[in-house]
């Protein structure tokens, strides 16, 4: 896939950390599979991981937890 960031680089599957902030609380995800632009380094994500993803931080953040760090466990995702 090419980038739509910098029109130039192709996408290579590969895994990156995303951080997701919601109501005073930071939640990092690490080991996140996406498409990494091999040209400026800009991560796409699919929907299925980042509904997943977001699920999970709902999770979290309803337990109380304000500052999470976990890796991705791929659990929930069709890819
Ligand atoms: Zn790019």
């Amino acid at each position: 896939m090419k980038c739509t960031i910098c029109k130039n680089g192709d996408t290579r599957k590969g895994v990156t950390s995303i951080t997701l902030q919601r109501d005073g609380a930071t939640f990092v995800v690490r080991d996140v599979p996406a498409d990494i632009c091999q040209n400026c380094g800009e991560a796409y994500v699919s929907q299925n991981v980042s509904r997943t993803l977001l699920k999970r931080c709902e999770l979290t953040l309803k337990s109380g937890v304000l500052v999470n760090i976990s890796e991705y466990d791929g659990s929930g995702d069709a890819n």
